[in-house]
C-alpha cells in the first residue's frame, strides 16, 4: 500500500497521516460524465477508501471525446455509465470500494444516496440537481464541491456548510443565461472539464486530509481564451438555504413530469423557466436535431424522440411514458 501511494505520501501536504485519512474517507460523486470520470479516476487512484458514483445515463459515442473512463466496448455492451465506471476503476485500484449506482438523483432519493458521506462531488450537467445537492449538503452538514464546464469554460467552488457562502448564494451572481446552456447545445471541449474535474479533486483531497487552505473563492477558467480568474463570493443575507429552508429538497422547485394517460406522452414542467423565446431555442437546438417552430410551439426531434415545447416552458415528449427519460431530455436540451 505504501508503495502504491509513495509519490503522494512524499508530498508534504499528504504524508502518511493524510494517506490514512484518505483511505478512511467516503465520497459520493453525482454525475459521471467528463467531470465525474476525471474526479473518480483521480480519487480512486489516490486511494480514497470508498467512492460511490451515481449516474442515470448510458454511454454514447459522443461521450468518448471527453469521458475518460469509457471505451467502445462499454457502448457495445450497452453499459450504464455508473456500471462501466465501477468496472474500470476496480481494475485500477482493487483496495478501493467502488460502487456504481444507476439512478436519477432527485428530492425523493438524494438523502438516502448520500447518507454517511464525508464529501459530495459535483459531476453534473444541470443546475436543478446542484440546488438539490446544496440543500442536502447544508441540511446534513456535508461539504460539497461545485464544478461545471461548458464549451471552453468552467467554474468551481467549495461549499462548506456554516463556513462558506452556499450555491444558492452564488447562483444570483452567475452570468445570466448560464442556467439554460447545456453541453448538448453549446458543445464542450475536453480540456475545460478536465481542469475543473482536477480542481474539484484537489479540493476534495485537501478537505479529506484536513488541509487548512481550502479554496473559498469561485474559480472561473476559459481554456480557449487562456483565462484563469478567482472571485470572492459574499454570503447572501436573504438566502433561504442558508436560513435552513431546503426548498429543493422539499420538491418545491425543479422539473416536474406527468404521464399523460392514454396519449403515450409525458408532460414536463419547469417552474424555474417562466418564458421561452422559441426563436432562440430553435437556434440553439438546430445543430443537434430537427427543429420547426411558430409563435405557439416548437417541435424538436432528436435520437427518435419528439418533443413539443411551448413558450411558457412546458414540454411534451411524445411516444413514451418514461418520466425519467422525459426529465432527462428536458434538462439536456431545454434547460434546468
Ligand atoms: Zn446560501
Amino acid at each position: 500500500m505504501t508503495d502504491r501511494y509513495s509519490r503522494q505520501i512524499i508530498f508534504p501536504g499528504i504524508g502518511e497521516e493524510g494517506q490514512r485519512k484518505l483511505s478512511n474517507s467516503y465520497v459520493v460523486i453525482i454525475g459521471c460524465g467528463a467531470l465525474g470520470t476525471i474526479i473518480a479516476t483521480i480519487l480512486v487512484r489516490a486511494g480514497v477508501g470508498k467512492v460511490k458514483i451515481i449516474d442515470r445515463d448510458f454511454i454514447e459515442y459522443h461521450n468518448l471525446q471527453r469521458q475518460v473512463l469509457f471505451d467502445e466496448d462499454d457502448i457495445r455492451n450497452e453499459l450504464p455509465k455508473a456500471i462501466a465506471a465501477e468496472r474500470h476503476l476496480r481494475k485500477v485500484n482493487s483496495s478501493v470500494e467502488v460502487e456504481g449506482i444507476v439512478a436519477d438523483v432527485n428530492y425523493t432519493n438524494i438523502e438516502r444516496l448520500i447518507s454517511g458521506a464525508d464529501l459530495i462531488l459535483d459531476g453534473l450537467d444541470n443546475f436543478e440537481t446542484r440546488f438539490l445537492i446544496n440543500d442536502v449538503s447544508l441540511k446534513h452538514k456535508i461539504p460539497w464541491i461545485y464544478g461545471g464546464a461548458i464549451a471552453s469554460s468552467g467554474m468551481s467552488m467549495s461549499i462548506i456548510p456554516g463556513e462558506t457562502p452556499c450555491f444558492r448564494c452564488l447562483s444570483v451572481s452567475l452570468p445570466g443565461g448560464s442556467m439554460t446552456l447545456t453541453c448538448d447545445t453549446a458543445g464542450v471541449i475536453s480540456p475545460a472539464p478536465f481542469i475543473i474535474g482536477s480542481l474539484e479533486s484537489a479540493e476534495a483531497m485537501k478537505m479529506l486530509v484536513g488541509a487548512k487552505k481550502v479554496n473559498r473563492d469561485l474559480i472561473i477558467i476559459d481554456v480557449w481564451e487562456g483565462v484563469f480568474q478567482r472571485f470572492k463570493i459574499s454570503p447572501r443575507g436573504d438566502c433561504p438555504t442558508c436560513q435552513g429552508k431546503y426548498e429543493f429538497l422539499e420538491g418545491k422547485f425543479g422539473i416536474r413530469t406527468t404521464s399523460l394517460c392514454g396519449q403515450n406522452a409525458v408532460q414536463v414542467l419547469n417552474p424555474e423557466i417562466k418564458q421561452l423565446q422559441l426563436e432562440e431555442l430553435a437556434a440553439r437546438l438546430k445543430p443537434v436535431g430537427k427543429v420547426t417552430y411558430n409563435e405557439f410551439m416548437l417541435r424538436f426531434t432528436v435520437d427518435n424522440h419528439e418533443m413539443i415545447v411551448f413558450p411558457d416552458g412546458r414540454a411534451i415528449l411524445r411516444n413514451t411514458t418514461d418520466e425519467s427519460l422525459a426529465r432527462g431530455l428536458y434538462a439536456k436540451y431545454i434547460g434546468a
